[in-house]
């Protein structure tokens, strides 16, 4: 066996006689049992070798194992410098360092990367990748490390360098690097199997320590992220033996009441998850599985009641026996209300975009469909399964696809909603929609997608369009009443004229002396004088009628001079008043004072008359007063009766054309009077208003700049 015994360089005799005298020691091997090496060690001071391993073998601490480790072996070896070199991840780095001093051996411990100047690099790197041991009797002469720096530098007498196995025969954990002085000499067999023998316990004793280091930054990690670790044992109440320390914070149940059996798992789980929960426990041991994953309610130590998701591993033995159950507990209550949330909230724009009567779709960078709504899949009969992961283009009618993908790539391009009415051919005809396209930006600002939603506005189209087709009828049809009134009128007023003079004629003979005598004449003259008033009638009818159409084609032109309101007004009245009616009302003149301004005479006369003749058609014979005055900058009329008032929400209308609130049986007129004296009003910059209420009477103001217009 010494040919596997890696001597690369000179053996001297003593080394060689060892061999030959202690074979085994010679003998490398990762898993090699340290008792077989002691068994047959007999120079060895085993004693101190045995208490040196023993020592290792307590230290679980990887720090202090390291130390304990690289210290013991060089004391055991007589070496004057040893290093312990850990492999991990494919890396080796430096971890303790031990040097002899006067009397003791210091040790230092210090992460750090290999270097020349720390340690013989090349022989290093050839245990760790041949696994095999290397001594360098005499580290000077030549051969296959004599190059290194470090040899160079330092030459130490002689080099050991041993490969520590790690959990499986094809891995390293660490390699023990030593070194020795011509003050210590040579590594001398009996060192050499001390070194092999600690190395054996090192070996055992820092695969625990390492797997105990992972185990506590696992739990660590685990137990910062809120997870709770439980090892149960199988039965019908489930006992914990293993409870990581959080359980007390998390659950708020103390890891003594879990590990005592006080509390079990059965009794954590909440009562209307437990039949579940232990039902699927169960389920899963009977099929052999090796894990399950479940969510339920944990009752916490104070009541409270927290959601867990439950990762759960099952360990069992060769016969397939349950040993144990190890549990990765996470809280998810929290995750679970937001999930639920969110569901909600999901469910909810579902709800509304299957609902509503718009097209809608969202799609990808690439125009993939990834939702459409309802809405999408009727309009053009293509089941929503064709469609989703598809842009459309092919299912869509070609006009369709085309104006879609236009208007999705225009919205992503310009990185802002686009908004267009189009028209899209349907199977039941053409629709207008107004289609909205609106980007998607990822948290980073990049366009991912787009969104379309196109509403349906083909009705509204359609009402707009018969609206403003009533609109043209309207308008025409006032044109052609306009046009006819303003016909009409002239026509009317040609006879009226001549009409007039006949009558003037007419009255003239009769105030012939020679005709008075006659026994009839007073009948004709009466009648004659009826004929008068039925003329004026109508002059004033026809009158109207060719003002309101001077006032639409906006000719009411303004012949301003100096006016005094109150003797126009008191004059008005009293011609009105003397008129041979059968006016019944008194009237009180209040226009004392002369109220100047710049206004046209005959426009404010018919004014004052329209609003008398008003005054006494709807004033029931009750008293009408009329008063003039001037308020400031303004010019006021008032002209007030008691007669049948006008009702509050009609008071707007009175003002406008052919609008009349009395029935015709009762009251005749056309219902232009109002109109005419609001225009005038208007004409010359002034107001006027109207308060009154049913059976109270009405009072009509008037209120004009006093410099005209
Ligand atoms: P007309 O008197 O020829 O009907 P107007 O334009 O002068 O037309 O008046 C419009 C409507 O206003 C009248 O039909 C009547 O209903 C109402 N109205 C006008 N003046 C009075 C008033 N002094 N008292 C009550 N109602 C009035």
């Amino acid at each position: 066996m010494t040919e596997s015994y890696t001597i690369t360089e000179t053996l001297d005799d003593e080394v060689a006689q060892s061999e030959q005298r202690s074979p085994h020691l010679l003998e490398p091997r990762p898993g090699q049992s340290p008792a077989a090496v002691v068994a047959r060690a007999e120079q060895l001071d085993l004693m101190a070798v045995l208490q040196a391993s023993q020592a290792i073998s307590r230290e679980i601490v990887l720090s202090r194992l390291l130390e304990a480790l690289v210290r013991t072996i060089v004391q055991q070896s007589d070496a004057q410098r040893g290093m312990l070199i850990l492999a991990r991840n494919d890396e080796l780095r430096g971890a303790a360092e031990a040097r002899s001093g006067p009397g003791e051996v210091q040790v230092v411990l210090e992460d750090r990367e290999l270097s020349a100047a720390m340690v013989p690099v090349s022989v290093i790197l050839h245990v760790w990748r041949s696994r095999e041991r290397v001594l360098l009797r005499d580290a000077s002469g030549r051969g296959l490390f004599s190059d290194d720096p470090y040899l160079v530098a330092v030459s130490p007498t002689s080099v050991l360098c041993l490969p520590i196995p790690g959990r499986t025969e094809a891995e390293i954990a660490a390699v023990l690097y030593l070194e020795s002085d011509p003050r210590a000499g040579a590594f001398t067999p009996d060192k050499l199997t001390a070194v092999e023998l600690l190395v054996s316990q090192a070996a055992i004793s820092l695969h625990n320590a390492v797997l105990y280091a992972d185990l506590e930054q696992a739990a660590l990690i685990v137990g910062s992220s809120g997870a709770v670790l439980f090892r149960w044992m199988p039965g019908p109440e489930l006992v914990a033996t293993y409870v990581s320390d959080n359980v007390a914070a998390v659950l708020g149940h103390r890891p003594c009441d879990l590990l005592s059996g006080a509390v079990t798992f059965s009794s954590l789980v909440h009562p209307d998850d437990r039949e579940r929960v232990m039902g699927e426990i169960a389920a899963c041991g009977a099929a052999g599985r090796d894990r399950f994953e479940q969510e339920y309610r944990l009752v916490c130590g104070d009541g409270r009641v927290r959601w867990v998701d439950d990762r759960t591993a099952i360990e069992r033995d060769a016969t397939g026996r349950i040993r144990h159950y190890q549990s990765i507990l996470a809280d998810v209550t929290e995750k679970r209300a937001a999930d639920e949330s969110r569901r909600r909230s999901e469910e909810l724009l579902r709800a509304i975009v299957d609902n509503t009567t718009a097209i809608v779709y969202a799609k990808d960078a690439e125009r993939r469909i990834l939702t459409l709504n309802r809405r999408f899949a009727e309009v053009w009969d293509i089941p929503v399964a064709d469609l989703i992961g598809t842009t459309g283009d092919q299912a869509l009618p070609a006009e369709v696809a085309e104006l879609f993908r236009a208007n999705d790539l225009k919205a992503m391009a310009a990185r802002a909603p686009v908004q267009m009415e189009v028209t899209l051919p349907q199977p039941d005809g053409v629709h207008t929609y107004i289609s909205l396209k609106v980007p998607l930006f990822d948290a980073s600002g990049v366009v991912h997608g787009v969104c379309g939603i196109c509403t349906d506005i083909t009705e509204r189209v359609e009402a707009e369009k018969e609206r403003e087709r009533l609109l043209r009828e309207a308008q025409e049809a006032l044109r052609i009443r306009d046009e006819f009134l303003s016909i009409a009128s002239h026509e009317l007023k040609t006879p009226l004229t001549p009409l007039r003079l006949h009558l003037q004629l007419l009255r003239r003979h009769f105030a012939d002396p020679a005709l008075a005598a006659h026994p009839k004449t007073q009948s004709f003259y009466k009648l004659l004088e009826i004929s008068n008033h039925q003329l004026e009638r109508l002059t004033k009818l026809v009158d109207d009628l060719l003002d309101v159409s001077r006032i639409s084609a906006g000719q009411l032109a303004l012949q301003l001079e100096d006016v005094d309101l109150s003797s126009l007004a008191s004059e008005a009245a009293e011609g009105f008043f003397q008129e041979p009616s059968s006016v019944e009302s008194r009237l009180s003149l209040c226009a004392n004072e002369a109220v100047v301004g710049r206004w046209d005479r005959f426009r404010m006369e018919q004014v004052v008359v329209n609003l008398l003749a008003n005054a006494v058609k709807y004033g029931k014979g009750k008293p009408i007063t009329v008063s003039v005055q001037r308020r400031g900058a303004l010019a006021e009329l008032r002209v007030e009766d008691h007669g049948i008032g006008i009702p509050r929400e009609v008071q707007d209308r009175i003002f406008d054309r052919f609008e009349r609130v009395v029935s015709i049986r009762s009251f005749g007129g056309l219902g232009l009077g109002l109109y005419i004296t609001r225009q005038i009003i208007e004409a010359h910059r002034g107001t006027i208003r109207v308060s009154s209420a049913p059976g109270q009477g009405a009072t009509f103001t008037v209120e004009l700049p006093i410099d005209g217009s």
